[in-house]
């Protein structure tokens, strides 16, 4: 199976086939709900700074934003948006959105969590963010303080642990096709953390990934709109 380099599919086997030794640590994978309709959707409304293109491979570099603006969609069955959930998800894996009440929570307990300013906007039909069936609301909360939830650490894999090859690398940006095994675990060097609880992967792209005291936590807390599922272990 080939996958994109930023589909997230290393997370999607909590059952799989990762072994760690006995006191090795797992690691999880951060993911919203998408697809519960308690929680209003969000989407990026920020088009102002579009992804670049690597010009040898062609391959589109997302950037990352000095700050989040976000819009509120309305669900095209018409359905009431009125619940926020503690993490919303605008724009996938790539970027964690929280109320500013989970904000305080999670800054007590995760200390590499870094939080910046997120603005809510308007979008207009039409601006390519959103389908022709959705429009933007207003909603009840809008004016509540949201924040992006980032953090800075990114580590590499062990890609032989972590049953992944690569193939087309570019040259110029360094990105690769991955061939992931089905169910293959994030294996991640014990020496490539120094401290890092909230990180990403840089060999797996957007989704970000948690500790296990830190993933144990935040299940404590039962935030809504959240999942936190196993995704592979240190080695
Ligand atoms: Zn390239």
């Amino acid at each position: 199976m080939i996958s994109a380099h930023n589909d997230g599919k290393t997370g999607k086997s909590p059952n799989g086939s990762a072994t760690p030794g006995r006191a090795a640590m797992k690691l999880y994978r951060l993911g919203g709900n998408n697809f519960d309709t308690r929680y209003s959707r969000a989407v990026l409304a920020d088009d102002a700074e579009p992804p670049i293109e690597c010009p040898s491979c062609h391959r589109m570099l997302p950037r990352q934003p000095e700050k989040l603006q976000i819009a509120w969609i309305s669900g095209r069955d018409e359905n009431p948006l009125t619940e926020i959930g503690d993490f919303t998800w605008p724009c996938g894996l790539q970027f964690i959105v929280v109320r500013d009440d989970a904000r305080i929570t999670v800054a007590a307990a995760v200390p590499d969590a870094i939080f910046k300013k997120v603005e809510v906007v308007g979008i207009a039909q039409g601006s390519g963010r959103i389908h022709p069936a959705d429009k933007t609301v207003t909603l009840p909360s809008s004016g509540l303080p949201l924040w992006w939830l980032t953090s800075e650490h990114v580590v590499h894999l062990d890609i032989d642990k972590s049953g992944r090859r690569p193939e087309n690398c570019c040259g110029r940006c360094g990105r690769c096709d991955w061939v992931v095994a089905d169910n293959a675990p994030v294996v991640v060097p014990t020496s490539e953390f120094r401290g890092a609880t909230l990180f990403r992967v840089h060999e797996v792209g957007a989704p970000y990934f948690v500790t296990e005291p830190v993933a144990t936590w935040l299940l404590q807390q039962r935030f809504s709109n959240l999942q936190v599922k196993p995704a592979g272990f240190v080695a």
